[in-house]
């Protein structure tokens, strides 16, 4: 059967951001793709394999459910990292198939122990530090009682890495706040190094993060939304141009991975003084087309996009008109000559030319972009295209 939209991932566009990345990241660097809420709404099962592809090697995940759909969908056996929940009746399948995972509550480093001993497989875990964030992580009190059941556990646990993540790397604003989480990582880290625990890596870094702040690459930096074609914000896209030394390379070189397309699904006229859609949120100031499209926020397309939202119909920008439902949405066709029953609509993609980013939406907000995408239902089927 046939879905109402479909999403296409571009092979092309992340092969250039893959050498993106590892062009502008110095090669001792690795990086991590992170591919959390569904790879960005692209789809862990198809994502991966392409990913594996142009090059990425690592994956790093939220939870234990993720971590098992990334291992199923690898072709290379790349190495997963959770970042995040781990139910604790998944922790031995975790240790059992060598998956990496963050540590932020001595219960769970507790519990590794004792598993490892059992199975006798070391667990693999990367130290989360407290730096400022104040979401999860060990400070420096905490740090005491983990270090000594590391000690005692020389044999079942072994620290792959030390970690922190930063309260907002991609904007100007909480550049002190970011530096400071800095020096407290640096310092957490000496610390451990002086009690004969030592990681193998550090890591720090989100996309935002790995562009703007160099230093805080480290070891590895584990990269999102970059890897998909989207800058985090706009600021840290601004910081990489002015960056850039050769004013001719002043361009965006990151590709969108994702497109999504639906078809029209009927087309009408509506006349002037006429209000369309649901309520009374936009009324035709002229006589009108419109063209039906069957997605709406039940597949993933905000309602915060009523009236907002724009398309690509015929080659050409159209608007969403009227209120977003939960099957459907409007757009305005009036100046779009030919429109009939069947032609594609793009919502998310398009030519360079002419596009329309997720970003393009995001003037309301920066975080729809990642919002968005993770909100792709899974059940839209995804193509892989050149
Ligand atoms: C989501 C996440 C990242 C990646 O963030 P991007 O901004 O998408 O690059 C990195 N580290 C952690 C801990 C994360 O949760």
């Amino acid at each position: 059967m046939h879905h109402t939209s479909q999403i296409n991932l571009s092979k092309s566009a992340l092969q250039k951001n893959y050498n993106f990345l590892r062009n502008t990241i110095q090669p001792e660097v690795k990086i991590s793709s992170v591919v959390k809420g569904n790879a960005y709404g692209h789809g862990i099962e198809e994502f991966i394999p392409l990913a594996e592809s142009c090059g990425f090697n690592h994956f790093s995940v939220f939870s234990a459910d993720e971590a098992n759909r990334v291992k199923m969908a690898s072709t290379k056996n790349s190495p997963v990292m959770i970042m995040g929940d781990i139910n604790p009746g998944d922790l031995e399948w975790v240790i059992d198939n060598d998956v990496d995972f963050f540590v932020f509550e001595i219960e769970r480093v507790e519990q590794a122990a004792e598993i490892s001993k059992r199975i006798k497989k070391k667990a693999r875990i990367h130290i989360e530090f407290e730096t400022g964030f104040n979401r999860t992580g060990f400070n420096s009190k905490e740090l005491v009682p983990l270090v000594k059941l590391l000690q005692d556990n020389r044999d079942h646990i072994s620290v792959e890495g030390v970690c922190t993540h930063f309260a907002g790397a991609e904007s100007v604003a909480n550049h002190v706040r970011v530096q400071k989480q800095m020096k407290t990582f640096n310092k957490l880290y000496k610390w451990l190094l002086g009690q004969g625990i030592e990681p193998k890596m550090r890591h720090t870094a989100c996309s935002a993060a790995a562009m703007v702040y160099p230093k805080a690459r480290m070891d590895m930096v584990r990269v999102g939304i970059l890897q998909f074609g989207f800058w985090p914000s706009k600021e840290v896209f601004i910081d990489y141009l002015s960056k850039v030394k050769n004013h001719k390379d002043k361009v965006d070189p990151l590709k969108r991975v994702v497109s999504w397309s639906s078809r029209v699904m009927s087309v009408k006229n509506v006349k002037t003084g006429e209000f369309i859609g649901y309520g009374t949120s936009f009324l035709a100031q002229q006589n009108m087309k419109v063209a039906a499209v069957p997605v709406g926020y039940a597949h993933g397309y905000s309602r915060v996009l009523s009236n907002q939202g724009r398309a690509l119909v015929g080659g050409r920008r159209v608007g969403v008109v009227g209120t977003v439902n939960m099957n459907m949405l409007m757009l305005d066709i009036t100046d779009v000559p030919d429109v009939s029953v069947g032609d594609d609509v793009v919502l998310i993609g398009g030519e360079d030319g002419l596009e329309i980013s997720v970003a393009s939406f995001g003037e309301l907000s920066n975080q729809l972009n990642y919002e968005l995408l993770t909100r792709l239902p899974m059940n839209i089927p995804r193509y892989l295209v050149d």
